[in-house]
């Protein structure tokens, strides 16, 4: 299972554009979020040689700008790609995605979207005490179940115990995404760290909206299995 960072604040060459936001391509199919901007986006998937006509679908993780902003370009440029949505996305969005010729496709359970490819469903969250519904990736790879986020603001820890009680017995193996917590003191990211690892999560990648504080406490407690993500990376397991 390949992983292939398109969007980030950091990427491994100046060619590559970089900001606020995240997106990835699982497998070369499974577009997971947009990054900020249409341009940045569609820069990335030429400089890395992504054809876009093999991306078969699209899932946005939620409603923020940072996660759908290069959604509208990519649908313009392919119509009638399905986009995995959650229920309670805002209708805006919900529109905006009709106009452009998306097939929004809305789910709240876990779901299979391709092989051993799943969306979570949607997960509830807030956001500044605004409801901000959520849903991850899950990708079964050859080392166990591993999950990808877009800002975690339903709470990392609430994705991993949905994800890992859909699969019992099977522990997750990698995290890696935005998991929100660039407001939080040392000891809320330590408790986090400590819950990962006593539920066996092999390696972790903070990123995004995590902050640098939480990036680099991951990083000293996971050492080798700590995942970077900058754009043009690949993370092959
Ligand atoms: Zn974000
Ligand atoms: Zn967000």
């Amino acid at each position: 299972m390949k992983v292939r960072i398109i969007f980030n604040s950091e990427a491994v060459c100046e060619h590559l554009s970089t900001g606020w936001g995240f997106s990835c391509l699982v497998n070369n199919e499974i577009l997971f979020d947009t990054g900020e901007k249409g341009s940045y986006l569609f820069n990335n998937l030429a400089k890395m040689d992504i054809d876009i006509a093999k991306i078969k679908k699209v899932v946005i993780s939620h409603d923020h700008w940072d996660h759908t902003g290069g959604l509208w370009k990519l649908l313009e440029k392919r119509k009638g790609m399905e986009v995995y949505a959650c229920p309670n996305f805002s209708e805006q969005f919900k529109q905006k995605v009709k106009k452009a010729q998306g097939v929004l496709i809305e789910l709240k359970e876990i779901s299979a979207i391709a092989q051993d490819i799943f969306v979570t469903g949607e997960i509830p969250g807030t956001y500044n005490n605004k409801d901000m519904p959520e849903q991850a990736l899950i990708i079964n790879t050859k080392n166990g179940m591993s999950i990808i986020t877009g800002c975690a603001h339903p709470g990392i820890l609430k994705i991993l115990r949905k994800v890992k009680a859909a699969f019992p017995p099977q522990e997750v193996y990698a995290i890696l995404g935005g998991f929100h917590l660039k407001n939080e003191d040392e000891i809320m990211i330590e408790g986090i760290v400590d819950v990962f690892q006593s539920m066996k999560v092999k390696k972790a990648g903070p990123t995004h909206c995590s902050g640098k504080k939480a990036e680099m406490i991951f990083r000293k407690e996971y050492g080798d299995n700590f995942i970077t993500l900058k754009a043009g990376e690949t993370v092959d397991f």
